[in-house]
């Protein structure tokens, strides 16, 4: 079983209290894909440009990841800077270059459209259900999203939220949806726009997951020192859905251990800047972490 993964190929200029860090390996696809490769083939659906590093063309293939749905196209690769602030928790957009993704129009390779695990990483809602679109019948289709989607294409991400089976947010993001500060009273009525699975992701206080069975709360892996988030999200949501696809058995029983790794190869990411933590690690390490997490979590 496969997971097709679209969402952003970016550069990603980022800068903590501590370090600055320009054009580095970024997006939402290239976070999930990693993430997800250590469990399933990925098969990836992305656009970059001529201005693309050929080192990260040559990461992605580290991971086996299948790059027939990558496009390079002429003009500038997808560009977001950010910087956190002293706590690492809030985080400022300095700007987004669009580049290449301006005109972006995804055309499924055939190879890909029988996949199983689909996950719409962040990007523009109508891009999201334009790949989905083109597949046969997937299995299970998770959507990731922001508050720029929130804010500017509102109508299209409802439009999207009809047609998948989970939904994957941030508890700002419910917030700013559903206007409820209560958690559940949020859940309650994002199920109501078409999602079974919602999980809203609560950064270091890990995710809660709400289903038809009921609530599970997923932690973070507690660590000692954060070195740049960002992509954790992606890391997370990426993982969960590679663990998924390669599970034997419906989802409902499946989903809750596939958070646990995604919380555990989240973690990895936030100990390095972009994707250098992540791609090094090995199935055993995340394996460890797991194992320490069920410890952490038994009462
Ligand atoms: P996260 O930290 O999980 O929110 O994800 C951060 C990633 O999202 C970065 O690698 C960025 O390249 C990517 N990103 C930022 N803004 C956008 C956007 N407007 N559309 C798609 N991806 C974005």
């Amino acid at each position: 079983m496969s997971v097709l993964i679209v969402g952003s190929t970016a550069l990603d200029s980022i800068k903590t209290p501590k370090a600055e860090n320009p054009r580095l390996l970024g997006g939402s696809a290239s976070h999930a894909a990693v993430a997800a490769s250590f469990f399933a083939p990925v098969k990836m659906v992305g656009i970059v440009g001529r201005d693309f590093p050929k080192r990260y063309i040559d990461l992605y293939k580290s991971r086996g990841i299948d790059l027939e749905g990558l496009q390079i196209a002429d003009g500038k690769t997808f560009h977001w800077s950010g910087e956190y602030e002293v706590n690492m928790n809030n985080r400022q957009t300095l700007e987004t270059e669009l580049g290449v993704f301006e005109t972006f129009s995804p055309s499924l390779p055939q190879s890909y459209r029988g996949s199983d695990f689909v996950l719409l990483a962040n990007i523009a809602p109508s891009l999201q259900h334009h790949v989905l679109d083109q597949m046969t019948r997937p299995k299970f289709v998770v959507a990731d999203t922001m508050d720029l989607w929130l804010n500017i294409a509102l109508p299209d991400l409802l439009k999207l939220l009809k047609t998948v089976d989970g939904f994957v947010l941030n508890d700002s993001e419910a917030h700013q949806l559903t206007k409820e500060t209560n958690i559940l009273s949020a859940l309650k009525k994002i199920h109501k726009l078409g999602p079974k699975f919602v999980i809203i992701k609560r950064g270091e206080h890990g995710a809660m997951l709400s289903t038809k069975e009921g609530l599970f709360v997923s932690p973070a892996y507690p660590l000692s020192k954060v070195v740049d988030p960002t992509g954790a999200g992606d890391s997370f949501v990426g993982a969960m859905m590679g663990y998924l696809s390669t599970s034997r058995g419906p989802v409902e029983k499946n989903i809750r251990k596939a958070m646990i790794y995604g919380s555990v190869v989240a973690s990895y990411c936030c100990e390095g800047f972009g994707l250098k933590v992540t791609s090094r690690i090995t199935r055993q390490a995340i394996d460890e972490r797991v194992k320490r997490l069920q410890l952490l979590t038994r009462f």
